[in-house]
């Protein structure tokens, strides 16, 4: 921790924070952006007038650095130290340092449209460009200028074009961290391969065989390829002579493990050990595992998209931009020099990859932004000439308008209706909120919020992959429980809640069905929690 770039600037930070209400930091990942600003402001009195938030667009970089922080600060979680991510709050009214996600924090100012409990609101990870970020960047412009000067604003980022950021808040200043980075030679691969977790397969053990000491960073697209690779790296690692080379470790990391499965990375690996990180795209920039040395890249990632044509949402595998091709040959800079193996030609990296990752904001729904602005009611802002770092196209606008309308969200002067209202007090997407709300007029509330609350809780839930046992084959043939894997269908979902609550929650019940235990709690707390809300608009 001493010696992380960030802290040999703690001075020049401090002053520059004193002095200018905005200010953005430029950092490279791991340079201690997320762990340390907090902490230097806490040293320099901001927490005395009030609580700092730092947001994070990940739950699981939330969850992760405010438990880091914690620690070093030698106080538990949840106490000084806190965080909130949608339907998780570990927070106290001592907490003092406040690690939330963007969407969070979005929902707070609707009750709290100052966020005057906030001495510090720090925008973590901005080079994200989630839509949330985005919208959070346009209400704290906002916010600078009603609030008087107690108020700090901090943007971080380990790629961002700062300048435009700067210009966006009216010239505000830039610090630069420079964070050392060794050099990281580029290996390419002759052409794509056919199988990516093969082909990583081959490059890893290549690497554990001949080359020095150092962890491998995998990059995978999500945990069905984390898992299929672990199990073939187990094998391989296994079947190799022992003592012909050091011992290995294998890691999965993904945002659905068990948040102590995550923190395993982190901790030291023992001596003459090598460790295979077998990651999403979170390892990109939002988790920082130390040690990597050598990285091996698919080209690709997980991203959730939108078709306007039919409103749906779909998760798609793409093709990554050169920004995150650099971002993750970087990871193996860290400690000493490294290499990265692309698994792709250097003409695919040149010819087809685009410079830089679309921002969220141009490529997603914006129904749920545009019916929470609306939902603010903020007599200075207009959806349509909202202040944007990069607006986003008029068409997307309209579809967000028309899918409100289509929903009763807003009439047809684009006023938010009743429903609306009531819809932006559910911390969901607008289309599920609205299933709620008809549902509790229609008498069937009670499975549409077991519905909602399977599928709020998804990355959460995901079945066991071991083979099912012997017994579950056959409780499954008995027992009108779905067979087989595909959870897009809703009666199935309600299916599985029911067949569980009948057990009265028997953990039993979830490892004999498959079904994470984990998961399962977490769907019935934000069953009950969404119940609780829709009580109080019952009620309201
Ligand atoms: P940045 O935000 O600039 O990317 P971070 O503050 O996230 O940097 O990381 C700084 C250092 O703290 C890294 O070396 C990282 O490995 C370590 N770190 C971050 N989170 C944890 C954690 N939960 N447990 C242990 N170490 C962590």
């Amino acid at each position: 921790m001493a010696n992380l770039p960030i802290l040999q600037f703690e001075e020049k930070i401090v002053e520059t924070v004193e002095k200018n209400s905005v200010v953005v930091i430029i950092g490279e990942t791991g340079s201690g952006k997320s762990t340390q600003l907090s902490q230097i402001l806490h040293r320099h009195g901001y927490t005395k007038s009030g609580v700092i938030a730092i947001t994070q667009p990940r739950r699981v970089a939330a969850v992760s650095v405010a438990r880091r922080v914690a620690q070093e600060l030698d106080v538990p979680l949840g106490e000084d130290v806190g965080y909130a991510i949608r339907f998780e709050d570990r927070t106290t009214s001592k907490t003092r340092i406040k690690y939330l996600t963007d969407g969070v924090l979005l929902r707070e100012s609707l009750s709290n449209p100052m966020l005057d409990d906030y001495s510090v609101i720090i925008l973590d990870e901005a080079h994200e460009r989630s839509l949330n970020t985005d919208i959070l960047l346009g209400l704290v412009k906002r916010l600078v200028r009603i609030r008087a000067s107690n108020f700090k604003v901090l943007i971080t980022s380990a790629t961002l074009d700062g300048e435009k950021v700067s210009e966006f808040f009216s010239g505000c200043p830039v610090l630069n961290v420079p964070g050392k980075l060794y050099p990281v030679e580029i290996l390419y691969s002759k052409e794509r391969p056919v199988s990516y977790i093969e082909s990583s397969l081959k490059v890893a053990i290549d690497i554990h065989v001949r080359e020095p000491e150092g962890d491998i960073l995998i990059f995978m697209t999500g945990q069905d390829d984390i898992e299929k690779l672990v199990s073939r790296l187990e094998e391989k690692v296994r079947s190799l002579a022992e003592g012909s080379c050091m011992d290995a470790i294998i890691y999965p990391l993904h945002g659905s493990l068990p948040p102590e499965m995550q923190v395993r990375v982190f901790s030291p690996p023992p001596p003459n050990c090598r460790r295979f990180i077998v990651s999403t795209n979170i390892a990109e920039t939002s988790l920082t595992v130390d040690g990597v040395v050598y990285v091996i890249d698919s080209g690709y990632v997980k991203q959730r998209q939108y078709n306007p044509s039919s409103g749906m949402f779909s998760l798609d595998v793409i093709q990554i931009s050169k920004v995150q091709a650099n971002q993750r040959a970087g990871r193996a800079g860290r400690t000493r020099p490294g290499k990265c193996y692309r698994l792709y030609p250097l003409a695919v990296y040149r010819d087809d990859f685009l410079d830089a990752t679309i921002p969220e904001i141009q490529r997603t729904s914006l129904a749920g932004s545009v019916l929470y602005l609306k939902s603010l009611d903020l007599p200075d802002i207009d959806i349509l000439k909202f202040d944007f770092l990069d607006a986003p196209s008029s068409e997307s606008l309209e579809d967000a308008l028309k899918q409100l309308y289509f929903i009763d969200a807003i009439d047809e002067n684009g006023a938010i209706t009743r429903i609306g209202r009531t819809m932006s007090d559910l911390p969901l997407e607008p289309s599920l909120s609205r299933t709620l709300i008809e549902a509790n007029e229609t008498g069937c509330l009670s499975q549409a919020l077991t519905v909602v609350a399977m599928l709020s809780a998804e990355t959460t839930l995901l079945p066991a992959r071991s083979k099912p046992s012997e017994k579950k084959r056959k409780h499954d043939e008995d027992s009108n429980l779905p067979n087989g894997s595909g959870y897009g269908d809703h009666i199935q979902l309600l299916q599985i809640f029911e067949s569980w609550d009948r057990t009265n929650y028997d953990p039993v019940w979830c490892k004999e069905n498959g079904m994470q235990v984990r998961g399962m709690v977490f769907v019935k707390d934000v069953r009950r929690q969404l119940c609780q809300i829709m009580q109080k608009i019952s009620k309201g």
